[in-house]
């Protein structure tokens, strides 16, 4: 549910909805200041709510009822862009955020060169990938836990960028926060897996969430949901979820077997229409071959998407995973041009979701 406060009505108004909210039944509610007016949007089941007499107070325009299942992710709950603070960084809205490194850590030199690579090439945040889900168990899977996070650590150093590394294992949760990594990512094979998405519901840290690769757009959407909704099992509102949710596109599995996974540019533009949430896409992932991630890049940044999430290594010959689809030299092209075209984007208004035209997509 979201409720519109007349334009012009003030933000006492609007926090007496909220407290009224919340002591009638027990929701957490967002307010979004606009220019001129007001939105807050009820997180949570808001079904409960007698709308009838929420619309009766002071200061209350409109009460809007959302059907989509992945409301907290969706535009239509959260008009605005999300920008997550990263430090220095912003990540949403009108930023292009490149996060790029190797596939994996392999061994101390190959991540620290690797790290040096993307940095020198000009990304904002580095892979630093410990723990790797792997189609098949004979496949090399990374390095001890322990050990890789402590080169993760030394990559952060060296690079002074913030890092991110996929969680695959919840057990790995607290080293993974205590070796300083900045942003979790959830890859394809665990972006359904509800008891994970739920635990990082409950922190602050940002969360890079790929979709499966057989997941459609509502499906991606209600797992960014699970992260950011704070609901318990029972639908009860227990916390208030976490809202720094980033989401990425790989592409998914299709009839075409030529290319890795089969990416729809056509997604791009769809899901900054459908979701306030920052969107990178991965041209590593989805396409698999290094001679098309280039074009596949800037065919993502072209359609809008706000950044790009790449592989990036210092010896791919020698790579013990995705070698075949990890870029060397042409990192630092990839990444100037990539922000010529955002530029460009900028200079038409279109970087952001927002300028994308909603349509009858958003329901009440
Ligand atoms: C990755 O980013 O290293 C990765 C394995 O990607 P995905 O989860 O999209 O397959
Ligand atoms: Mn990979």
């Amino acid at each position: 549910m979201i409720i519109h406060m007349v334009e012009g009505s003030s933000e006492i108004e609007a926090d007496r909805v909220v407290e009224r909210i919340k002591s009638d039944y027990g929701l957490f509610c967002e307010s979004i200041v606009g220019t001129g007016s007001i939105v807050i949007g009820v997180k949570g089941i808001a079904g409960v709510i007698d709308e009838g007499r929420i619309s009766e107070l002071p200061g209350v325009d409109r009460v809007i009822r959302i059907t989509e299942k992945f409301k907290d992710a969706s535009r239509s709950f959260h008009p605005e862009d999300t920008i997550i603070d990263l430090g220095d960084l912003k990540i949403g809205g009108k930023n292009l955020t490149i996060v790029g490194g190797p596939c994996a850590i392999e061994s101390e030199k190959q991540a620290i060169d690797s790290a040096r690579l993307a940095r020198d090439a000009g990304v904002d945040v580095i892979r630093t990938f410990v723990d790797k889900s792997r189609t098949s168990p004979y496949d090399y899977r990374g390095l001890e836990i322990e050990k890789g996070l402590e080169i993760a650590a030394a990559m952060r150093k060296e690079t002074g960028l913030p890092i991110v590394s996929e969680l695959i294992d919840l057990r790995h949760l607290e080293a993974f926060l205590k070796a300083g990594v900045d942003i979790i990512q959830v890859g394809a094979r665990s972006a359904q897996y509800s008891p994970l998405l739920e635990e990082l519901s409950l922190l602050n840290v940002p969360v890079i969430l790929k979709h499966g690769m057989g997941n459609d757009l509502n499906e991606w959407l209600c797992s960014a949901a699970y992260i950011m909704s704070g609901l318990d099992r029972l639908g009860r509102p227990s916390h208030r979820g976490n809202p720094n949710v980033i989401l990425c596109y790989r592409g998914i599995r299709a009839f075409e077997s030529a290319t890795r996974f089969s990416a729809d540019i056509s997604m791009i533009p769809l899901v900054r229409m459908k979701s306030h949430l920052p969107l990178l896409a991965d041209p590593s992932h989805s396409s698999g071959d290094k001679k098309l991630v280039e074009r596949v890049a800037y065919g993502f940044v072209a359609a809008g998407a706000g950044g790009l999430e790449f592989d990036i290594h210092s010896n791919p010959e020698e790579a013990l995973c995705d070698g075949s689809q990890a870029v060397t030299d042409e990192a630092e092209r990839i990444v100037s041009t990539s922000r010529e075209i955002h530029a460009l984007l900028h200079n038409y208004g279109m970087e952001t979701g927002k300028s994308t035209e909603l349509t009858s997509s958003i329901s009440s």
